[in-house]
């Protein structure tokens, strides 16, 4: 059995075209959504992703502020910077670029994000609100992998799900997401014992490590849906995820490819989080002129 391929960069471009048409209705009426981004330092990999969060936000016509500091600089210019942003009526999604150096905790700039503004999906208030079922801003990545399924028509009513990775912004939340639609869900992680007993009976594998080569044909059912949301440089410098691509492709019923899959819809679901809060900031704006 050859996997059916699940195009990202496809379900993305989709996906991009219906926040444009929804951004240009908004700007008829003269409201265009902002998006900031801070970065802190010269991390090339992070460089990168906010340069492709800010092309991006520019092909959808949102109107995108880098705003971009040395790693010298304090947290509490940062945490400055960032109740200016929450009080800035042109910003309706904020993210800060992790990771962020040492001398600076995360955690607090993360809940120093207005609830509102936090379209990374990182703010407890988010994440709880999520946990419980409520509207919330969902973390972009699971987010993006939910997006994938859906398109494909998948019920995930009572399938098994195997996530492997237990971070916070992708494996936990991914969990919590499956759960929400009925599906049973087993997490792995470092301290799993034979990862291959779980995976192998698994309807859908989620992979969210970091470790090239983790999920080889041997972990996978034959038919399951395999998830690869892992992004790693192999031993020629080349971009891959967590999946032996070219043997799990050959048993599995679907796949995702690195790149060109969880990748892409990463950024879009970020865009379709700040269209929802520019969305949000709208309606409040038209209620309390009525
Ligand atoms: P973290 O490093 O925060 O988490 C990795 C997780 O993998 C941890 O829960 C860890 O377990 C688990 N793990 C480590 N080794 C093993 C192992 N041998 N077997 C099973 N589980 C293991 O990473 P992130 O969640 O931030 O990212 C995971 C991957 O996804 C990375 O490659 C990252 O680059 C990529 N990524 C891709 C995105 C995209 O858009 N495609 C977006 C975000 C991330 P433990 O908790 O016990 O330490």
């Amino acid at each position: 059995m050859t996997a059916i391929i699940i195009d990202g960069k496809e379900i993305a471009k989709k996906k991009k075209m219906e926040i444009i048409d929804q951004v240009t209705e908004m700007k008829k009426q003269d409201f265009t959504p902002g998006l900031a981004v801070i970065l802190v330092g010269d991390n090339q990999a992070s460089r990168t992703y906010v340069n492709s969060k800010q092309k991006t936000a520019k092909e959808l016509g949102m109107h995108n502020v880098l705003i971009e500091y040395p790693s010298s600089i304090t947290e509490h210019e940062l945490l400055a910077k960032i109740d200016e942003l929450n009080n800035d009526e042109a910003i309706h999604g904020i993210l800060v670029q992790l990771p962020l150096p040492a001398h600076i905790n995360e955690t607090n700039l993360i809940e120093a994000i207005s609830p509102e503004k936090d379209v990374d999906g990182f703010h407890p208030l988010n994440i709880g609100r999520m946990m419980t079922g409520q509207d919330a801003f969902l973390p972009c990545t699971p987010y993006g992998v939910m997006v994938m399924l859906e398109e494909i028509g998948l019920n995930l009513e009572g399938k098994h799900v195997v996530i492997v990775g237990r971070s916070n912004i992708v494996g936990k939340p991914a969990g919590q997401l499956f759960l929400k639609e009925n599906a049973t869900v087993t997490y792995c992680h470092s301290k799993t014992k034979d990862l291959a007993v779980h995976t192998k009976k698994a309807d859908i594998v989620v992979s969210a490590v970091g470790k090239a080569g983790l999920i080889t044909a041997d972990h996978i059912k034959p038919g399951a849906v395999v998830i690869d949301v892992g992004m790693n440089r192999d031993e020629q410098g080349k971009l891959c995820g967590d999946v032996a691509y070219a043997e799990v492709k050959e048993k599995a019923g679907y796949i995702t490819p690195v790149p060109g899959g969880v990748g892409p819809m990463t950024i879009t679901m970020l865009m379709y989080n700040t269209l929802k809060s520019a969305k949000n900031h709208l309606n409040n704006l038209q209620n309390s002129n009525i």
